[in-house]
């Protein structure tokens, strides 16, 4: 059993286990994860390395198949259908993993201990804090709504990060038109419940106002037909255009459709404040502020650091960032034990031109204070690893590859053979570094890096003694591992009316209803369980059938 042998060192004259015997059992190292989403989930399910012992603590015992919750929010699909309880997942491991309801509260990295609160039904009683030891510490707790301190939101807005996010909107939806249906009412009191208003033009608010208007179109007409005209939905989105990240096409599409819908899309708009009964926002352009009498409005302007993670960033000098710095192999910034991924984490890639002189020196085989091309190619496979942002640089400027860009930067002197000194190589790779961006928080992303760290853990023993990553910048013995590579598989933006945008790799854009078809199917897929999957394909019949269930 080889993670016997690698771990000999690892045994302890304690004998943890209580076996006696002269034959002691090596004490398993112990992985400590926090959080049960996607990065988690996926950890968890990729591991299969028995001789990690795994406790996974995080303050719900279920996973969450977010890409779904707007269907939730209109009652599309049920909040049952899109969870998958954690210890389903776990009980099918043949790796030693525990749960407990949980939420991590510190980090003390020096000690390698945790500080725990229980978050179970606290009139259960029983131990409610509670410190954990670990060998490695996964963080993996995700991010949080980010209000800016907007006055009034807290109070005043519904948030879609949570099932229960979910399931509230829901009741608030139906509330509001039952409200709204009393008979005692003047017009402009229905006018003011049924105004729902959405900030923030990203995907999450543009496709929840879809399923909003799909609602009314679809059920409200046939359901609650005098309050149809009093219907209002707003789309508020402080930038110029809604659905930024996605291609041109995508967003103009969708401003589109919204505007024939007659989804009031206020470009340009910045909420200041929100009281009880209004919503104040200023226009970017003249300044001027308006305030408009709302039923609901769901705030969705992005993301910012949990509690726990501003507190360890400033305890570990990372001070005011929005999120936890990782290197490219999700190992937190000067902890070889600590690794971070998904929302609360960003890969802080290093830049070429820091390493500039290293790079030249290590390709400099003969110390001859010049590099052949001959020196180069040998070191272009672990450059282009280690350095993502150089591939993405050489098809930005269409070169076909790095050799044509030394050739480029040596002018007409080059002809057969170049030689670059160190000046020419600087300048030469001067621009590499401006293709660098973050990736974004997104649920590919956190999946991506899950199974990442998990084949890193199943295949430890066997990198510690065979390294596989860019050899050349291996040094201290640090990189075992290849490091983490995101690929981009494409992204879904739902529009309503069975109409979806598609952007696909390669700047493959496709609009319509037969992207809709192509969502239905890789959503189905994509479920982390046949028992989900069943639910919301059954979920989706249901309502093509029957409609949306409105009992709230
Ligand atoms: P999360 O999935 O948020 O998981 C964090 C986990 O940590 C949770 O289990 C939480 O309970 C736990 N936790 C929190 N605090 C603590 C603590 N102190 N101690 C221990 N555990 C803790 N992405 C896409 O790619 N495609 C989409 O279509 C898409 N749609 C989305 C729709 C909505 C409505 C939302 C909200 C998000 C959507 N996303 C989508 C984004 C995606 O959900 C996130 O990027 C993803 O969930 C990040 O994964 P994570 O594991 O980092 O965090
Ligand atoms: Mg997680
Ligand atoms: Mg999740
Ligand atoms: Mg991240
Ligand atoms: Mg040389």
């Amino acid at each position: 059993n080889r993670g016997h042998i690698a771990h000999a060192d690892a045994m302890t004259s304690n004998g943890a286990h209580g076996i006696a015997s002269s034959e002691a059992v090596p004490k398993k190292k112990k992985v400590v994860l926090l959080g049960t989403g996607w990065a988690g989930m996926s950890f968890l399910k990729n591991l299969n390395n028995p001789s990690y012992e795994v406790e996974v603590l995080s303050p719900r015992n279920f996973f969450v198949f977010t890409p779904l919750l707007p269907s939730v929010t209109c009652g599309k699909v049920e909040a049952r259908s899109i969870v998958e309880p954690i210890r389903n997942i776990i009980r099918k491991k043949n790796v030693d993993i525990s749960f407990s309801e949980a939420e991590c509260v510190k980090i003390d990295p020096q000690n390698k201990k945790i500080y725990c609160r229980a978050t179970v039904n606290s009139k259960l009683k029983g131990e409610e804090e509670f410190a954990v030891d670990y060998d490695y510490l996964i963080i993996a707790v995700g991010a949080q709504v980010n209000t800016f301190n907007t006055p009034g939101v807290e109070q005043n807005c519904h948030f879609l990060k949570e099932v229960e996010d979910a399931q509230k909107i829901r009741k608030n939806v139906i509330e509001s038109f039952e409200k709204a249906s009393l008979p005692n009412l003047s017009d402009e009191e229905r006018e003011k419940i049924l105004h729902f208003v959405i900030v923030g033009g990203g995907p999450t608010g543009v496709e929840f106002a879809a399923e909003l208007y799909d609602f009314v179109n679809e059920d409200v007409v046939k359901l609650y037909p005098k309050v149809r005209e009093f219907v209002k939905i707003t789309l508020l989105e402080a930038t110029d255009h809604i659905l930024n990240m996605f291609d041109k096409r995508i967003t103009n599409f969708a401003e589109g459709k919204f505007g024939r819908d007659g989804i009031d899309v206020k470009l340009g708009s910045m909420v200041t404040k929100i009281n009880d009964n209004e919503i104040s926002t200023k226009a970017r352009g003249n300044g001027n502020t308006t305030n408009t009498p709302y039923g609901m409005v769901l705030w969705s302007t992005g993301i910012g650091p949990r509690p726990l993670i501003k507190e360890f960033m400033k305890q570990i000098g990372q001070g005011n960032r929005r999120a936890l710095a990782t290197d490219e192999w999700l190992r937190v910034e000067g902890f070889d034990t600590i690794y971070a991924l998904g929302d609360c984490a960003t890969i802080n890639q290093r830049k070429v031109m820091e390493d500039i002189s290293e790079i030249f020196k290590k390709a400099d085989k003969d110390e001859s204070g010049t590099l052949t091309v001959k020196e180069f190619q040998e070191i272009i496979d672990d450059i282009c690893e280690r350095y993502p942002q150089v591939e993405l640089y050489l098809k930005s400027k269409q070169v076909r590859n790095i050799v044509d860009l030394l050739k480029e930067a040596k002018g007409d002197a080059a002809k057969e053979s170049i030689e670059l000194n160190i000046e020419e190589f600087k300048s030469a790779l001067s621009q590499v570094d401006s293709q660098m961006k973050n990736l974004p928080a997104t649920a590919q992303v956190a999946n991506q890096q899950g199974a990442y760290l998990a084949n890193c853990f199943n295949r430890m023993e066997e990198c510690e003694k065979n390294p596989e990553g860019p050899a050349r910048f291996r040094g201290t013995g640090r990189h075992r591992f290849h490091p983490f590579r995101y690929r981009h598989l494409g992204q879904f933006a739902p529009l309503g009316g069975e109409q979806t945008a598609a952007q696909l790799p390669g700047d493959w854009v496709s609009i319509g209803h037969s992207s809709q078809w192509l969502w239905y199917s890789v959503y189905a897929s994509k479920q982390v369980s046949w028992r989900t999957r069943a639910l919301v394909v059954s979920d989706w019949v249901r309502r093509f059938i029957f409609g949306r269930d409105t009992s709230g």
